[in-house]
């Protein structure tokens, strides 16, 4: 066992994996497998205009699973899809505070993708860190709307 430094927190900021992300080169094709697989339909579709992807999402228990589709041809899934095929695409955190998150990851050298929260799908403010600073993996953070410390 190695020795693992003691937190001064409580408790991690990462609440939780929020849901694991999934590119896909149709949802017509990869909802009815999904389906097929996991036993439920998705619960919702959702159009992300600024993140260039069309989204579908399964409950998996207390998870979840999101499908990623492409809404154009140089979009970033689409360059994903080239290089590497269908497959998992990211990893999700659920944090309290995406801002402090940001910051505190930030200060200890990861490459943030947006200097500020964006819009995500699912009622989320998401921030992707580079998989070059993340040990090769696309990093999401997630902070529920319903927790929303962005406005006021
Ligand atoms: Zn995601």
């Amino acid at each position: 066992m190695e020795n693992v430094p003691s937190r001064q927190e409580s408790h991690s900021e990462f609440l939780r994996v929020e849901h694991l992300g999934i590119a896909v080169h149709s949802l017509e094709e990869a909802e009815p497998l999904y389906t097929r697989l996991l036993g439920v339909p998705p619960y919702k579709r959702e159009t992300v205009e600024t993140e260039g992807v069309v989204t579908s999402f399964f409950r998996v228990g207390p998870n979840k699973i999101e499908l990623l589709q492409s809404l154009n041809p140089d979009g970033p899934i689409a360059k994903f899809l080239a290089q590497r095929g269908e497959g998992f695409h990211h990893v999700a955190y659920a944090v309290e505070d995406i801002r402090a998150s940001m910051a505190r990851l930030r200060e200890q050298g990861f490459q943030l993708l947006s200097e500020e929260p964006r819009q995500g799908a699912d009622d989320q403010w998401v921030c992707f860190l580079h998989p070059r600073s993340a040990g090769g993996m696309l990093i999401e953070l997630c902070q529920h709307r319903r927790h929303d410390k962005q406005s006021g």
